[in-house]
């Protein structure tokens, strides 16, 4: 079959690799009918994640048709179409019974880490992921979701991560009636955080990031105000400024490892990562959110990625929340926003890409060219 391969640094190739098998009696094997790249998918890309290995196929977000199922699987079966949450949850564990899924304790051998999740290195259990014609799907009782009748396939797949991890930034906020919302980064999570903060009754919405038509998108789309910070100088005084100088009520980091160059740096060149940490989303974030507000971490750091203001945090009383998304928790939901056309989350994708192309699915979604927010490959 066809499938991503990871050669390196930036290098994708697409190339043959054997067909996935089923391992275990809850396994199922999906053919992918739609799978897209992550700003997750961009650290590993870049060489932001220790353990990604060279050969590792990517991919965490995709739908498909379920091709075979291990004798004890029993919630889906042959030629049901799927979408399957990113995090990978065995459903009993601690963390799983308590709606963790993206902490499950069992889909990640290294335990203490995070829970296992499709194509996101060893850090994340080594599964192989689905941008590929076929994957396995582990503890397939679990993830997998049938799409229901008369959903776009576009919104299907945007529901494997985009819009819970959008929804659950939101959530993690807080957001009380009237808050003012601050997002930092106007990707496809910033943008979906950012329409999110209405449903939680936010009075103001205020997204930034650099990039010009991202902004002109999340305008749009999510009825907010938008920002580029190197128009503002300063984006916290800024945003204290036009907040009566008490800092917004809750902040999102939509952003994470990017603003503070590679992890890699981050272990060998302690002076570099301060350089490039002082000027975070993340220091931003802690910095202009009010005292006593709330600052949600959505935005993905390597595993030992230090760059808290710890004295800004202590002395704000700041609350700082962070998790992956928990998929399957919120799908129930979030199904229920798109059905009524709360949510539309299949206006992001701007490309539509042959997986046979994903090397430059992957250049045009890093560099941020051809005015691209979310791509898609087609196996
Ligand atoms: P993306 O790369 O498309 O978007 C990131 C945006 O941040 C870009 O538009 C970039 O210009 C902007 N940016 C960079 N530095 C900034 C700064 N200092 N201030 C404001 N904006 C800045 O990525 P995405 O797909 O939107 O994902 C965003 C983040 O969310 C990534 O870190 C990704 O790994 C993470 N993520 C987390 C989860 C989760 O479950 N927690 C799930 C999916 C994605
Ligand atoms: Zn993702």
């Amino acid at each position: 079959m066809l499938a991503t391969n990871y050669r390196g640094t930036q290098r994708i190739r697409v190339s043959q690799k054997p067909m996935p098998e089923i391992k275990h009696p809850e396994d199922a094997i999906v053919r992918v009918t739609r799978t897209c790249i992550c700003g997750s998918d961009l650290h590993l890309y870049n060489g932001n994640v220790p353990d990604t290995r060279v050969g590792m196929t990517f991919g965490h977000e995709f739908t498909g048709v379920v091709e075979e199922v291990g004798s004890e699987v029993t919630k889906i079966k042959v030629g049901d179409h799927v979408l399957v949450p990113f995090n990978i949850a065995c459903g009993r564990c601690h963390f799983c019974k308590q709606g963790l899924f993206g902490n499950c304790h069992e889909s990640n051998t290294q335990a203490s880490a995070v829970g296992g999740i499709f194509g996101y290195s060893h850090t994340a259990g080594g599964h192989e992921g689905g941008q590929a014609e076929y994957v396995r799907v582990p503890y397939a009782n679990v993830g997998p979701t049938v799409i229901p009748a008369g959903m776009d396939p576009d919104d299907a797949v945007l529901l494997t991560d985009v819009v819970p991890t959008g929804y659950q930034a939101a959530e993690m906020g807080g957001i009380q009636p009237g808050d003012t919302v601050v997002v930092f980064g106007a990707g496809p999570i910033g943008i979906m955080a950012a329409r999110c903060a209405w449903l939680f009754g936010a009075g103001r919405v205020i997204v930034i990031d650099k990039i010009d038509y991202r902004l002109e998108f999340v305008k749009n789309y999510a009825n907010c105000e938008a920002y580029n910070y190197e128009e503002l100088g300063d984006p916290v005084v800024f945003i204290k400024k036009t907040t009566d100088w008490m800092g917004a009520d809750v902040v999102i980091d939509a952003v994470g490892a990017e603003a503070t160059g590679s992890t890699m740096q981050s272990i060998t060149g302690r002076k570099l990562l301060l350089q490039a940490g002082s000027a975070t989303a993340l220091h931003w974030a802690i910095n202009s959110v009010k005292k006593g507000g709330i600052v949600s971490i959505v935005g993905v750091y390597g595993p030992t990625d230090n760059l808290v203001p710890i004295g800004n945090v202590v002395n704000k009383g700041i609350t700082i929340r962070a998790n992956q998304a928990s998929v399957k928790r919120l799908l129930p939901r979030l199904i229920q926003h798109v059905q009524n056309g709360v949510l539309n989350p299949k206006a992001l994708i701007t490309h539509r890409i042959p997986l046979e192309e994903a090397a430059d699915g992957y250049r045009i979604f890093s560099d941020k060219l051809d005015n691209c927010i979310k791509p898609v490959l087609i196996p």
